[in-house]
């Protein structure tokens, strides 16, 4: 497995619109719009920093993973996400190192990046991402 770098981090807010102010207003970051993905009913918004991104989070649905963990945790950083040069090969390393996945194979998440997640339990309380674009 062969980690290339932070992809992005995860940043839950309750809406993207006023949620997006601090970001672009005020630290200047560029904003290049919205992407919903239904089956995760979420819409996220990409904010390129150099080669990392800041991905902020919104849920489209009362009952989606974003709105559960703004009514647990609140708002603000919910995962971190690491660039990985094969996915399904880190899944499979992971797995045999007897690692808690998410999600044991990678599904489609914005911009076409395959992703998968590993659970918190067994990263010490940091949802993890992988990726690979
Ligand atoms: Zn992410």
């Amino acid at each position: 497995m062969k980690i290339l770098k932070i992809d992005h981090l995860g940043i839950a807010v309750s809406s993207i619109e006023s949620g997006k102010v601090f970001w672009t207003e005020t630290l200047g970051l560029g904003f290049e719009g919205t992407e919903t993905i239904a089956e995760q009913k979420v819409t996220t918004a990409f904010l390129p920093v150099g080669e990392s991104e800041v991905e902020l989070l919104e849920s489209t649905a009362p009952d989606g993973p974003i709105a559960k963990y703004i009514e647990k945790k609140g708002a603000g950083i919910q995962h971190i996400a690491f660039r990985v040069d094969d996915i399904e090969s880190a899944l499979a390393e992971l797995k045999a190192k007897g690692v808690q996945l998410i999600d044991e194979k990678p599904r489609l998440g914005a911009g076409g990046a395959k992703i998968a997640f590993l659970h918190p339990k067994a990263t010490g309380g940091v949802l993890v991402e992988l990726c690979e674009r």
